[in-house]
C-alpha cells in the first residue's frame, strides 16, 4: 500500500492538492509539510490521508511530498474549525489557513540570544550610563539593545555592565514564555448575586462539554468578575483560555485586570501588533504553554491545541464581524468553535444582540442575570428631550434643558460627558454660492471637516485633503460652510456656553497614540477634565467615578438608514452611554436629544424597559421572516465599470438555483455606490429558517465566475447595510 495526502496551502485556493507521502514519513493530519507547486516548494498542512493500492488504477502522476516541519500540528478541531469558518461563509478554505498561518518563523523554536539581567550587587564603577541602565533598562532579562535603547545609551555600556558586576548575562529565547496565571492569585470581593452568577459558570467550565451562557447583565454589574470565576476554573483544568474583547476596548488599564485577578499579564492579541509580538504569541499558544489570551477578533483563529474556554465580551458589538477578507463573525464563529472543541462558551453583555436574547429564550444558551449594581450603586435615570418642543438656539445644537444639566453637574464639580458619534467638526462642507458639497473623489461619501487639523476628510476610506479656500465648483472664495454637528463644534459650542469649563474631545482621531489615551482616561478618571465630548470611544468599559451626567446630542444617529438592526443598535449604544454614568455612591443621570421621542427605542430606553423593546422587534422580525427567525444573505458585486457591474450582478441573479424557501430581493445599485474608485451593486437573499443558505449560497456562487477586476462577494449575516 501507498499513502496519499491531501494538502490545503494558505493560499485563496479552493481545492487541496493530492501528494504521495514518501515511504518512512509518518504523517498525521494537521502536520504541516513541504511540498511542490510547479517549481517552488511551499508550506501546507495535511487535511486527509488515504490508503491506495500500490499498483493504482489511477494513471495520474502525483508529485511527493518533500518533508515534515518538525513542530506540533493543528489540532482535528482546528482543521475542522477552519473547514467549518469556509463552509459557512463561503469563503476558501486556503484563505480561512492563511488567517491562521501569517508567519512561518512561528513553527520554529524561538532563536537563543544572550539576555541581560541585574546581578543584584552594585557594580564596582558607577556611570551616570550606567545608572541609567540599572534604572531604565528593565523589563527584565532583556536584549542588549532593548535596555540600551530604553536608557537612551549605547549597547556597548549594557554589555560593560557585566564585567564590572551590575549585570548577568545567560543565553535565553529570545521570545520568552508568558508568566503562567495563577487561578488562586487574588479574588475579588463578590456579591452573593455575583458569587452565585460566577459558580453557575465554572461549573459550566467544569462539565467539559460544550454549552453557551449569556452573562446577561446592566453596566457596572460587575461582569468581568463574574466571569473571571469561569477563566480560572479553566486554568485549574490546565486548558486554555480565550477571552474576545472589541479591539477598541483592548487597553492597557483592561489588561491590568487580569493581572490583578491572576497574578500575571495576559498575552494579547490585536491588528496594531508587531511581527515579533505576533510570533510569539502564536508560537506560545500553538504549544499550549500560553494559558490566557486576551484578543480582538482574530485571535479565535490562533491555534489553540486545549481551549477549555472562550469568552466573548461586549457579544453585540458590531466589531465581531469582519467586512473584509474572509467575512465571518467572530462571536457566531466562537460558538461554533466550542462546539467542535466541546468547551464552554460565554457571551456577555449589558445589551445582548437580540439573536443571542432569543437563543437563551428558547433555552438553546443558558442564561444567568446580574439584574443589579452592586452595593448602593443605581442604575442612571434617563429621560428624553423633544427638540421639536426645545429647539436649539441658531447654529447651535445644545438645547436649553440639556444646557442646564450640564451647568447643574459641573457647579457640583460633578463630570458631565456629551457623546455625539460623529468625528471631526462638521460632517458636511456646503457651498454659499452654488449649493455644491464636497465630496470624496472616489467614493460616494460627502468630506467631513476636521478643523483641529485644518482637513476634509473621506471617513470610509480615509482619503484627505487640506480645507479649500475656493469652491471647486464655482470658485468663489470663502463660501464653503460647515453644516451639522460633531464633537469637535459640539466641544467649541460647550466651551461658548461654560467658558470656564475643562473641555477635551476624545475620539480616534484625538486619541493619538495608546499612551496619551490613557494619559486622557486618568486626567478623566481625576476629575481635571469637567466635560469629556466623545464619539463611541468613550462607550467602551471606561468607569469614571465623578461621571453623573450623560447627555446625548443626536439620539435619532443611528435610526437612519435601511438597516433592519437600526433601532437595536441604537437602543445598545445609548444604554451603553447612559451606563458611563453615575457608579459608586453617585446616581447618574442621562438625557437623549431627540426629533423622534415616539420611537419604540428610545420610549423603551426611557421608560428602563428592555423587555418591552425586545418584545416589540422581536415580534417585528418574526413578521418579516428577519433573523433570528429566518436567514439573510447579501451579495455584493464590485467593479470598475458601472455598466458591466450591473450586468455581473443581473447575471448572477439569472443563475439563481431553484429552491423553495428562498426569496431574492435586487439587484439595486448599492447606498454606497461608489467605493475607492469601484462601483457596487447588491441583493439580499432572504431564507427561512430549515433552509441551508450557506450551502444554496455556495452552489449559487460556483455557477457564475466573475471577469478579472470584478468581484462577488457573500456576506452571510450581514451586519452592515452600506
Ligand atoms: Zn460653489
Amino acid at each position: 500500500m501507498n499513502q496519499t495526502a491531501q494538502i490545503f496551502f494558505p493560499v485563496n485556493v479552493p481545492t487541496a492538492f493530492d501528494y504521495v507521502v514518501p515511504n518512512g514519513l509518518a504523517l498525521q493530519r494537521g502536520d504541516f509539510v513541504y511540498a511542490p507547486i510547479g517549481k517552488q516548494m511551499k508550506m501546507g498542512v495535511v487535511w486527509s490521508l488515504n490508503d491506495v493500492p500500490t499498483q493504482g488504477t489511477s494513471s495520474r502522476k502525483l508529485k511527493s511530498i518533500a518533508d515534515r516541519k518538525s513542530t506540533r500540528p493543528l489540532s482535528p478541531e482546528m482543521l475542522d474549525f477552519i473547514d467549518w469558518t469556509a463552509r459557512y461563509n463561503g469563503a476558501s478554505t486556503g484563505n480561512v489557513l492563511r488567517m491562521v498561518i501569517r508567519n512561518y518563523k512561528a513553527l520554529d523554536p524561538s532563536a537563543v540570544v544572550t539576555l541581560y539581567a541585574p546581578s543584584g550587587t552594585q557594580p564596582t564603577k558607577m556611570t551616570p550610563a550606567r545608572a541609567a541602565v540599572l534604572e531604565k533598562g528593565g523589563p527584565w532579562p532583556a536584549r542588549a539593545s532593548e535596555a540600551a535603547e530604553r536608557a537612551g545609551v549605547s549597547a556597548g555600556v549594557v554589555k560593560g555592565l557585566v564585567k564590572v558586576g551590575g549585570l548577568l548575562a545567560k543565553s535565553g529565547p529570545v521570545d520568552p514564555p508568558f508568566d503562567m496565571p495563577n487561578p488562586e492569585h487574588a479574588g475579588r470581593e463578590l456579591t452573593p448575586r455575583q458569587r452565585e452568577a460566577g459558580l453557575d459558570l465554572a461549573a459550566q467550565v467544569k462539565a467539559r462539554v460544550f454549552n453557551v451562557s449569556l452573562l446577561d447583565g446592566v453596566t457596572g454589574s460587575g461582569k468581568t468578575e463574574v466571569y473571571f470565576e469561569a477563566v480560572a476554573q479553566s486554568l485549574r483544568q490546565g486548558q486554555q483560555c480565550l477571552i474576545l474583547v472589541p479591539e477598541i476596548a483592548l487597553t492597557q488599564a483592561g489588561l491590568r485586570r487580569f493581572k490583578e485577578r491572576f497574578g500575571a499579564e495576559p498575552a494579547s492579541w490585536h491588528s496594531q501588533m508587531g511581527a515579533a509580538a505576533r510570533r510569539r504569541v502564536w508560537r506560545e499558544v500553538a504549544q499550549g504553554r500560553c494559558k490566557l489570551v486576551v484578543g480582538a477578533r482574530s485571535a479565535l483563529y490562533l491555534p489553540f491545541p486545549e481551549l477549555g474556554l472562550i469568552v466573548v465580551d461586549e457579544e453585540h458589538d458590531t466589531s465581531y464581524k469582519q467586512e473584509e477578507g474572509v467575512i465571518y463573525n467572530a462571536r457566531d464563529m466562537a460558538v461554533v468553535r466550542g462546539h467542535l472543541s466541546g468547551h464552554s462558551v460565554i457571551l456577555a453583555s449589558a445589551t445582548p444582540s437580540l439573536e443571542t436574547l432569543h437563543n437563551a429564550r428558547i433555552g438553546k444558551f443558558s442564561h444567568v442575570v446580574l439584574p443589579e449594581r452592586p452595593g448602593a450603586a443605581v442604575l442612571p435615570e434617563i429621560a428624553l428631550i423633544d427638540l421639536k418642543d426645545h429647539v436649539p438656539e441658531k447654529g447651535a445644537f445644545l438645547s436649553q434643558p440639556l444646557l442646564d444639566a450640564v451647568g447643574d453637574v459641573t457647579g457640583r464639580g460633578e463630570q458631565a460627558l456629551l457623546y455625539l458619534n460623529r468625528r471631526g467638526y462638521a460632517p458636511l462642507i456646503i457651498c454659499r454660492t452654488c449649493g455644491e458639497k464636497l465630496k470624496s473623489p472616489d467614493t460616494d461619501s460627502w468630506l467631513v471637516q476636521h478643523k483641529r487639523t485644518g482637513r476634509a476628510m473621506c471617513h470610509l476610506t480615509g482619503f484627505s485633503m487640506p480645507m479649500p479656500r475656493r469652491c471647486p465648483n464655482c470658485q468663489a472664495e470663502d463660501s464653503l460652510t460647515s453644516v451639522g454637528p460633531g464633537v469637535e463644534r459640539i466641544a467649541e459650542e460647550a466651551q461658548a456656553a461654560f467658558p470656564m469649563a475643562r473641555i477635551e474631545v476624545l475620539s480616534s482621531d484625538t486619541a493619538g497614540n495608546p499612551a496619551e489615551l490613557a494619559e486622557r482616561m486618568r486626567r478623566m478618571e481625576q476629575g481635571e477634565i469637567d466635560i469629556l465630548v466623545g464619539t463611541q470611544m468613550v462607550v467602551k468599559g471606561h468607569n469614571f467615578p465623578r461621571l453623573t451626567f450623560v447627555g446625548v446630542v443626536d439620539g435619532d444617529l443611528g435610526l437612519a438608514g435601511g438597516d433592519p438592526r437600526a433601532g437595536e443598535r441604537t437602543y445598545q449604544t445609548l444604554v451603553q452611554v447612559a451606563g458611563r454614568a453615575g457608579r459608586a455612591d453617585k446616581p447618574g443621570r442621562a438625557l437623549i436629544q431627540t426629533h423622534q421621542p415616539e420611537h419604540e427605542a428610545l420610549v423603551a430606553l426611557a421608560a428602563g424597559d428592555r423587555d418591552m423593546f425586545i418584545g416589540v422587534e422581536l415580534a417585528m422580525r418574526e413578521m418579516l421572516g428577519l433573523p433570528p427567525f429566518g436567514k439573510l444573505a447579501a451579495v455584493i458585486f464590485w467593479g470598475p465599470d458601472p455598466a458591466k457591474v450591473e450586468a455581473l450582478a443581473k447575471k448572477f441573479l439569472n443563475a439563481a438555483p431553484r429552491a423553495d424557501g428562498i426569496e431574492i430581493l435586487g439587484p439595486s445599485e448599492a447606498p454606497i455606490g461608489r467605493l475607492r474608485g469601484l462601483y457596487r451593486q447588491r441583493l439580499f437573499v432572504q431564507a427561512e429558517s430549515q433552509v441551508n443558505l450557506s450551502k444554496y449560497m455556495r452552489a449559487w456562487r460556483g455557477k457564475v465566475r466573475p471577469a478579472s477586476k470584478y468581484k462577488i462577494q457573500i456576506d452571510i449575516d450581514p451586519q452592515s447595510f452600506m
